[in-house]
């Protein structure tokens, strides 16, 4: 890696997170790497990964460091990410994870984490109701009435409901974020690198936040 933007942006599930940064990728120009999307879209083409995450993926549990480590080396070397840099998503979940990362990076450092901060009891209601583009992960929240088929204003691909957003899921990664993810605030802030951003507000509000720290580095 060289130059570029070199965003990481946190946030538990339901934060808006997804939303925001397909938003930020087209305002910064940089390629949005949400590790939750690749590997959906390894489970979709029935790769040898594919075959072994997908249970893990749907139980609502973590999927291995070593695994994704390596997806997202790979990944940040691509052409596009090199040159540009990136924004992830989804990636760091873990300390060991953040570890590696500066590893990856370490020539060319993040610019800045992002830590998009809302509380669990405002998102629970959010995350039944998402719905995801299986093409480019465009986020959308289902009203009483739900289309069907319902295709993305994006891209036109299938708006659907991800496998793993069931209840007992979404309880499920919420608590894991809480005790994995979690300190990866520590740190990201032991080492001044740490943003908190207050995702409570309309889209257009916190993406008004979010550039006016990321443009400030
Ligand atoms: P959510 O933020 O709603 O959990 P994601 O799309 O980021 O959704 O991830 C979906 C699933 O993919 C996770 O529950 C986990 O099983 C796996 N996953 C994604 N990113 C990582 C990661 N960095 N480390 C381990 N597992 C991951």
């Amino acid at each position: 890696m060289s130059k570029g933007t070199r965003i990481v942006l946190l946030g538990r599930q339901g934060s808006g997170k997804g939303t925001q940064c397909v938003r930020l990728s087209r305002h910064y120009v940089v390629p949005h790497i949400s590790t939750g999307d690749m590997l959906r879209a390894s489970v979709r083409e029935n790769s040898a990964l594919g075959r072994g995450v997908a249970e893990v993926i749907d139980s609502g549990r973590l999927v291995g460091d070593d695994l994704i480590v390596e997806l997202v080396r790979e990944r940040l070397g691509k052409a596009d990410a090199r040159r540009r840099g990136f924004l992830l998503d989804g990636f760091p979940r873990t300390v060991t994870q953040a570890e590696a990362l500066d590893d990856i990076a370490n020539e060319s450092p993040l610019n800045a984490v992002i830590d998009l901060v809302v509380p669990r009891e405002m998102v629970l209601e959010r995350l039944s109701a998402r719905r995801v583009c299986r093409d480019c992960g465009a986020n959308y929240q289902a009203g009483p009435v739900v289309a069907s088929p319902w295709i993305c204003d994006t891209c036109g691909g299938d708006v659907v409901l991800r496998d793993d957003d069931t209840p007992e899921s979404i309880n499920r990664r919420l608590d894991l974020y809480e005790t994995q993810t979690a300190p990866l605030i520590e740190y990201y802030g032991a080492s001044g690198r740490l943003f908190p951003v207050n995702g409570v507000g309309s889209p257009d509000q916190v993406f008004e936040r979010i550039t006016t720290v990321i443009d400030s580095r």
